[in-house]
Formats: C-alpha cells, sequence, structure tokens
C-alpha cells in the first residue's frame, strides 16, 4: 500500500439544488479512517463518532459558512451577468454612433464627389469660353463655325 492510499478520507457535505450544504448519511468509512472538511485535527474510523461530531458547533458553522459562500458566488455571478449587459449595452450604442457617423461620411463623400463633377463641368465651361474670347480678340468676331467647334471640345 502507498502512502496516499492509507491518508483518511476527507468528508464533503452534500448540497441541494438550493444551494445548502447538509450532511449526507451515505457516507462509507474507509478503512485507515475519515477526517472532516471543517477540521483536519480529528480522525473518525466510528461511524457514530463522525455523526456525532455533525453536531458540534465547529461543524455547523462550516456547513453554514458553505452555503453562505454558495450565496455570495451567486450573488457575484448574478453582479458579473449585469455588468456585462452593461457593457453589452454600451458596446451596441457606439456601435450605433459609429453606423450613423460612417452613413453621415458617405453623405458627405457623395457630395464631395458631386461638387467635384459641378466643378470640372464649370471649369471645362470656362475653357470653352476662353476659346471663344480668343477669336472673338484675335479677329473681332467668333463664327458660329468657330463657336460650335469650341463647344465641341471636351
Ligand atoms: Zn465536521
Amino acid at each position: 500500500m502507498t502512502e496516499a492510499e492509507l491518508m483518511p478520507e476527507i468528508y464533503t457535505p452534500a448540497r441541494n439544488d438550493n444551494g445548502l450544504y447538509y450532511d449526507n448519511d451515505s457516507f462509507k468509512i474507509p478503512r485507515h479512517g475519515m477526517k472532516c472538511g471543517c477540521s483536519s485535527s480529528t480522525k473518525f474510523v466510528k461511524r457514530a463518532n463522525f455523526k456525532s461530531h455533525w453536531k458540534t458547533k465547529g461543524h455547523m458553522s462550516w456547513l453554514q459558512k458553505l452555503t453562505e459562500d454558495e450565496k455570495n458566488t451567486f450573488k457575484d455571478n448574478v453582479q458579473h451577468v449585469e455588468v456585462n449587459k452593461q457593457q453589452i449595452k454600451q458596446l451596441t450604442e457606439q456601435s450605433i454612433i459609429i453606423a450613423r457617423q460612417s452613413t453621415a461620411y458617405m453623405d458627405l463623400n457623395d457630395n464631395y464627389k458631386k461638387v467635384t463633377k459641378q466643378n470640372e463641368e464649370l471649369l471645362n465651361d470656362n475653357y470653352k469660353f476662353r476659346i471663344i474670347l480668343q477669336k472673338i480678340h484675335s479677329h473681332g468676331h467668333c463664327n458660329n463655325q468657330e463657336v460650335e467647334e469650341a463647344i465641341g471640345l471636351d
């Protein structure tokens, strides 16, 4: 037998669905004894001795503490879920703002493209008028053919 096999088993209480810890009668004491989870000092070999240990103040307050810890863990989890919900809400709001800004940016970009196109058209018209003006300056007038040639330029 190894030393590990000779170590007394450590008793752990049962737990019901509401997180309440209680002593469970169905335990078996191994031949090399059993220790209680509430205190490491006493080694029990007899079942009756172990069951009377359950009635001690120390053991009962241990069960109570386990139950309290369980409740606190549950409370912590509820708080974490609440925090997560808040974070998801904030992220969703930020996503909406980003989507709005992106739409606004695309609108601005579209407008910019339109204005740029209009500007190009105006510059082109300006160029045509300058050619017509040059003709007028060079020979005092501009005939229909010259005007049509200038307008036909793109
Ligand atoms: Zn105990």
